[in-house]
């Protein structure tokens, strides 16, 4: 008998026709004798509803109070996805994530899990249950509520899956599995086989919303293989695993484009020692996420700083700063909104050298201007203005020839 760890996403859960055929595919996955520990997300866009309703009788509410009113949106899935098992004959239960067993650290909104205690969940599938946990969500050591940070509930269910030893853990969705770049804007966008965790890590930094990074970084600490696969139709869809002589060659594995992001400036820095220093300590502080970072070469000894912010983040981010751009003599600051972030990944850049000089060549040739850049070992990001994303992601994964499934060197043992 299997172990499966199935997580169903807010798209998959949306309404009550949705949850019938979820609650029948998990039912099918049982009676084919496994044990089926499923995590749920709110439906539809109840986290987004929540968030909106909640500003609107204040503007920034309190984060705890935020915590215990998202956390809402899980629970009510996973009682009525249970209702919906029950109506078809299978034996299940509903679990918030303190009745789960998980238990996370004390930062609301961004909470990490710290661990699971899953005696509970092995009690009732011993007793022949589907157990359903609400996502997103756990108990913190002031046994309150607090949530995982947008997309959590796919760090829920790898953890889940580690720690009961789960054999498959299954991330179902509303897409077929992981794409070499955004259907939607790439047309000939080819589903993948297979990718590498350190691959889909950094594309899901990059703005690709398949996976919560996070979740990622879990399943590569603990070895667990994902399976993103489509929610609607039963079919092979890409495994996320440990890099190996097998998986396909590819240089570029994927591209992503984040329209999310804001460019800051610091203009007329004091080109000190010390001044970096104090501008990224303090939004560290603050606990803003910096992504790219550009400095200028100085001239008559002051400098522009730029570095791109979630735009979530443009308010905080000018708080933070204003009050510094006296204290260190700055001539000014200010926001653009407009720009976006478009990154291609592959491991395969470890071994490939001119993928930098392709990438820009091709902007070049589509008149796309570049006002940042940024590299990892397997990453190459740029901004760019927004309106030119879509172009610049469509003629990237056209020149990279990523539409066509590459050859494999060693044989294919998995299928
Ligand atoms: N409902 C939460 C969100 O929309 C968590 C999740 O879907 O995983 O971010
Ligand atoms: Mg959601």
């Amino acid at each position: 008998m299997a172990l499966f760890v199935q997580k169903y996403g807010g798209s998959s859960v949306a309404d009550a026709e949705c949850m019938r055929r979820v609650a029948k595919r998990i039912y099918d996955t049982q009676q084919a004798g496994n044990q089926v520990v499923v995590v749920v997300s709110a439906m539809g866009d109840t986290t987004d509803d929540l968030i909106a309703l909640a500003k609107q009788v204040n503007p920034e509410p309190n984060e705890r109070e935020m915590d215990s009113l998202m956390a809402t949106g899980e629970m009510a899935s996973s009682a009525i996805l249970t209702m919906a098992l029950h109506a078809i004959g299978a034996k299940a239960i509903s679990m918030t994530g303190h009745q789960a067993g998980i238990r996370v650290d004390g930062t609301h909104l961004k909470a990490k899990i710290q661990k699971i205690d899953p005696k509970r969940i092995r009690r009732h599938l011993d007793q022949g249950c589907v157990v359903v946990v609400a996502g997103f969500q756990g108990m913190n050591p002031s046994e309150d509520v607090a949530t995982l940070g947008r997309g959590g509930s796919d760090t829920t269910a790898v953890a889940l899956a580690a720690a009961l030893k789960a054999d498959r853990c299954q991330i179902l969705k509303d897409v077929d599995g992981v794409f070499t770049a955004n259907p939607r804007v790439v047309p000939s966008a080819r589903k993948l086989d297979e990718i590498a965790y350190e691959e889909m890590l950094e594309l899901a930094s990059a703005g690709s919303e398949v996976l919560q990074s996070r979740a990622v970084e879990y399943a590569k600490n603990y070895g667990v293989v994902l399976e993103v696969l489509s929610s609607f139709e039963v079919k092979p869809g890409t495994l996320v695993r440990e890099e190996d002589e097998e998986m396909e060659q590819m240089i570029i594995r994927g591209i992503a484009a984040d329209k999310n992001q804001a460019k800051a400036t610091l203009l007329g820095v004091p080109d000190t020692p010390g001044v970096a220093a104090r501008i990224f300590k303090s939004l560290a502080a603050a606990n803003i996420n910096v992504d790219m970072i550009v400095q200028n070469v100085s001239a008559a000894g002051v400098t522009d700083v730029s570095f791109t912010v979630a735009k979530d983040d443009i308010a905080k981010t000018r708080r933070v700063i204003e009050p510094l751009v006296k204290a260190v003599k700055a001539a000014g600051l200010n926001f653009d909104g407009d720009i976006a972030k478009v990154s291609i990944v592959g491991v395969g850049m470890k071994s490939h050298s001119g993928v930098a000089y392709k990438m820009f060549e091709v902007l070049a040739e589509n008149r796309i201007n570049i006002e940042m850049i940024s590299t990892s070992e397997i990453k190459i990001s740029v901004a760019i203005r927004a309106k030119e994303a879509d172009q610049a992601v469509r003629s990237l994964h056209a020149a990279f020839g990523m539409a066509k499934a590459p050859a494999r060197k060693a044989a294919k043992k998995r299928k």
